[in-house]
């Protein structure tokens, strides 16, 4: 199933290939494709065999083919692959361990029996239409070497082309070619088991934009919903983005170099303060009270905007790879954590990316001791640590990802959770009477609404969608109390 509404348009370029542009005037929340993957496979890196047909993880292996895993709670896989290996025909000369001993190879050999079956070709052929310039890629680098290892390499010496006739004449160049196309059209979805594995979509996947203007569902089948996150004027192109949004530029722009050959010049990456956070900005080192702000725009050093005074990149890079070795070393411990915010208070920007990396890490380990501690009284200070935390990462959340936002959906419900656990100790300690308690859990209230508004287009069979549901329950207690106290 592929689908695209009337609303879009496909068009090709040379800047972006085949890409799509709203063809009206769309709303936020308009849905813009919807796709079934062609492929779900498991990572090239992948030591854990996954059932062909439900995508778990299996120790057996299918007995008709006995080539592909298949758990004891499968009947059977896609036919086309099982006959290949199971007829003793073309396939039969395959070595069967060529799976176990090389999982990496399983979403390559996929698709070349994708494109040996005729069913199939046509799709399949669609992922191929992309030209890739090898050159970009071939520099040794960890992709290419994880291709040529995993999954090139052993796939040209498994004998299996020669069985193909739609592939037999390929060459290791060509293998890598494929390899690069299941990265570059795959997002991350995940297992019911819970294991991440990737989703290869031919008309989901878009140009980048470090602030995309659309937002990927996926549910517990597979499927994909692209829709818009804000409005987007007839003619407007559409983007999804393929980077963690609270990454800083330089290393948004590293990531997308080394996964897409992608040099980014959206208007974050151009932005010195990107979308005003400042999550690239260090102090200055040569005034007391400016900050240095990352100008990619002008070479990419680092300059303040007080002074003037120029930081060169290098520098700043050195002082986050420090920072980067010390997050390794704190282990997960708080206090290590708290410290690491002490110190580098004085270096960076308060809402430096690594300094919102501290209070993440901070804020879900006092989340997982208020669990822990649910039997005992958990400390008040604490709680208002969380709570405090957490209402610092929304403004930033909603300024990366503007419009209909999973990511500040998913801070607000943090929030949500600290804010209440902290008024109802409050309150049963006391400390807050009738009125005060129920002034809290009405902004407990509108914190709920909105974030439930923010998911309200994505799939139910989605962990998005077990969010809303959560939600509702949280925001029933909070009514139900609201009822009993604040009239
Ligand atoms: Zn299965
Ligand atoms: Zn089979
Ligand atoms: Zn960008
Ligand atoms: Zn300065």
């Amino acid at each position: 199933m592929q689908d695209y509404s009337e609303k879009v348009q496909v068009i090709h370029n040379e800047k972006f290939g085949r890409h799509l542009v709203a063809q009206l005037d769309i709303e936020a929340g308009d849905t813009l494709v919807e796709e079934r993957p062609l492929l779900v496979a498991p990572h090239w890196e992948c030591g854990q065999m996954k059932c062909a047909k439900c995508l778990q993880e299996s120790y057996v292996m299918c007995r008709s083919c006995k080539m592909f895993p298949l758990c004891m709670d499968c009947q059977g896989h896609d036919d086309f692959e099982c006959q290949f290996f199971a007829s003793g025909g073309p396939g039969g000369y395959i070595c069967k361990d060529l799976l176990v001993k090389n999982y990496g190879v399983c979403a390559l050999m996929k698709i070349l029996l994708m494109l040996e079956d005729p069913v199939t070709r046509k799709d399949c052929e669609r992922l191929l239409e992309t030209p890739i310039n090898l050159d970009d890629y071939r520099d040794g680098d960890g992709m290419w070497q994880e291709h040529e290892e995993l999954a090139v390499r052993p796939l040209m010496a498994s004998g299996l082309l020669m069985s193909l006739t739609q592939s037999q004449s390929l060459t290791a160049d060509d293998l890598h070619a494929y390899c690069i196309r299941i990265d570059s059209y795959s997002f991350e979805v995940t297992a019911r088991d819970g294991d991440t594995l990737k989703g290869v979509f031919v008309c989901g996947s878009l140009p980048h934009h470090c602030v995309p203007n659309t937002v990927v569902a996926l549910d517990e089948e597979f499927n994909l919903k692209l829709y818009a996150a804000v409005d987007l004027k007839s003619g407007e192109v559409i983007y999804n983005s393929y980077t963690n949004p609270l990454m800083g530029t330089s290393q948004r722009q590293h990531q997308l170099r080394l996964t897409r050959r992608l040099e980014c010049s959206c208007l974050r990456c151009l932005d010195p303060t990107e979308c005003g956070t400042n999550m690239s900005s260090v102090k200055c080192r040569e005034c007391p009270d400016g900050y240095a702000l990352c100008e990619l725009s002008s070479g990419g050093d680092w300059r303040c905007s007080e002074c003037s005074a120029i930081l060169p990149a290098a520098d700043v890079h050195e002082l986050l790879a420090e920072l980067g070795g010390a997050l390794v070393e704190a282990k997960g411990e708080l206090q290590a954590f708290e410290s690491l915010l002490a110190q580098y208070k004085t270096v960076l920007h308060p809402h430096h990316f690594l300094m919102l990396d501290i209070k993440q890490n901070i804020a879900s380990i006092l989340r997982a001791t208020a669990l822990m501690n649910c039997m005992d009284q958990p400390s008040k200070k604490l709680l208002a640590r969380r709570v405090e935390l957490c209402s610092e990462l929304l403004p930033i959340c909603r300024a990366v990802v503007p419009g209909i936002s999973k990511l500040y959906a998913i801070a607000l419900f943090e929030y949500l959770l600290s804010l209440v656990e902290l008024v109802e100790l409050q309150f049963s300690e006391g400390e807050l009477n009738k009125k005060e308690y129920a002034t809290h859990l009405k902004t407990g209230r509108l914190v709920a609404k909105e974030a439930m508004d923010l998911l309200r287009f994505e799939p139910e069979n989605s962990s998005e969608g077990y969010l809303v549901e959560r939600l509702a329950m949280e925001l029933e207690r909070i009514e139900s109390d609201i009822a009993k106290y604040g009239r």
